[in-house]
């Protein structure tokens, strides 16, 4: 169970995307306290803007107080379709849970997740400790039609367990809490969409997911269709939805020592990945946050530049800032500031480059006062900053370009150069 601010204000996945999209989409007003201390609405009516941002754009523009979302009728009993075939079948089970979930109704929606049944007496014994790829899917409609509808997701092989049967909405929605214990685990999920499900796809998936280091870790296949998808590119910050499915990539652990085993994984998986990818990432499953321009890439550039104005306008000081998915401002203040630090070096004023030259080692390999100043100030305000051959460039995105360069060149190379100031 998760709190559904922070799931809203980034998008929000659920059972019901094919019928009723994302949270975001359903979010219809909320009430704001920004960065300085007002209380405001947003809504069709007032403050659109901040409305259309909250849709996607995550906390970035004040805390939210209030969410009012739309609510929908839901079915009493729904069918949940759950059947779990031994991960070894898993090649040849995804392939058709593709192409059946590609002629779904709006009223299927699901995913396909990699697991390992825990050695718990809610299972029986004789499949612990067995990996599977569970087809878990939920039909937004009368049970006994969902029943039908998804009856073929659980004949497409042997199941080794089949968690499917039909139940109140509420009850399927804490299904999962018994997995994540509070406190227990030690997690890093990150997510990339994918731009389709080759065969040649599902087998890269695969070969990662079996070198998972941990036994308690997810990982998920989503396919998006239906209402979600029916969204226009720019009616919410979310950005665009021409995005047929997500990767997850969900390690959990719960021994310290195993951070860097799991967290490795997950990261080099990820990589590999990216040449099946978008490109984009959900915000939701950011990994750390890590990595140039998370969220511009996550969102679009031209979300992304959409965003920066709106905060502009409702955190023009950069108050709010969410870990790991801040947008980011440069704000005339701190490109002031940057430009003096950076005359001072340009005007070769620094006596740590100077010492340098005369000892004939590489500038950076020595602390430099005007670099440590620079460095602060660019990586806290700029979007981006490129070194090509000694000479800066601060690039701004929000208004178009606004280069700063240093008068001086030098011949140290732009890779490691840029570890001083983007490490
Ligand atoms: C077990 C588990 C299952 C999950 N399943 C799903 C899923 O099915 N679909 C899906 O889409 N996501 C899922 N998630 C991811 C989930 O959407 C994110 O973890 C989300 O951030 C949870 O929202 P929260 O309010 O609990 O977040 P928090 O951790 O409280 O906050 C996350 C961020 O949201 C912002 N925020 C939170 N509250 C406010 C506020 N009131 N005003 C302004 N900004 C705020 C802040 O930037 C904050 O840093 C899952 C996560 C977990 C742990």
């Amino acid at each position: 169970m998760t709190g559904v601010a922070g799931l809203t204000l980034s998008g929000g996945i659920g059972w019901l995307r094919g019928t009723h999209g994302l949270s975001c989409d359903n979010l219809i007003a909320a009430d704001v306290v920004t960065g300085d201390g007002r209380l405001i609405r947003a809504s069709e009516v007032e403050n659109i803007d901040l409305l259309w941002a909250l849709k996607g754009g995550g906390g970035n523009f004040g805390i939210v107080v209030n969410f009012e979302l739309r609510l929908h009728e839901i079915a009493d009993p729904v069918m949940f379709c759950a059947p779990a075939y031994p991960e070894e079948h898993a090649v040849d089970v995804i392939p058709q849970w593709r192409d059946h979930m590609a002629s779904a109704p709006d009223e299927v929606s699901g995913l396909a997740e990699f697991s390992t049944i825990p050695s718990d007496q809610a299972y029986p014994e004789q499949t612990w400790g067995r990996r599977v790829i569970t087809l878990a899917t939920v039909y937004d409609g009368p049970a006994e039609k969902g029943e039908r509808v998804m009856q073929p997701l659980r004949a497409l092989g042997e199941p080794l367990l089949d968690f499917s049967g039909q139940m109140p909405y509420r009850e399927l929605q804490s299904i999962y809490d018994g997995l994540f214990p509070k406190g227990r685990d030690r997690c890093y999920w990150k997510s990339t969409y994918l731009s389709g499900l080759g065969d040649d796809v599902i087998g890269a998936i695969i070969e990662r997911l079996i070198k998972r280091p941990s036994e308690m870790t997810y990982a998920s296949i989503w396919k998006f269709g239906g209402a979600m998808q029916r969204v226009a590119s720019d009616a919410t910050a979310f950005g665009d939805r021409n995005i047929p499915y997500m990767l997850s990539l969900d390690a959990i652990w719960s021994d310290p020592s195993d951070d860097d085993a799991n967290i490795s994984w997950v990261r080099n998986a990820w990589q590999d990945m990216q040449p099946h990818s978008t490109g984009r990432l959900y915000l939701n499953f950011p990994g750390l946050g890590e990595g140039d321009n998370l969220v511009r890439n996550a969102l679009g550039a031209e979300t992304y530049s959409r965003l920066q104005k709106i905060k502009r306008v409702y955190d023009p000081e950069n108050t709010e800032h969410c870990a790991g998915r801040s947008i980011v401002l440069t704000n005339e203040r701190s490109r002031q500031s940057a430009r003096a630090a950076l005359c001072r070096w340009g005007g070769s004023t620094c006596g740590s480059k100077r010492a340098s030259r005369r000892s004939g080692t590489p500038f950076r390999s020595r602390r430099c006062p005007a670099l440590s100043c620079y460095q602060w100030n660019i990586r806290a305000d700029a979007d981006e900053v490129n070194f090509i051959r000694g000479s800066v460039e601060e690039k701004r995105d929000d208004d178009g370009h606004d280069d700063i360069r240093s008068s001086e060149r030098s011949t140290y190379q732009a890779g490691s150069a840029r570890r001083w100031y983007r490490p």
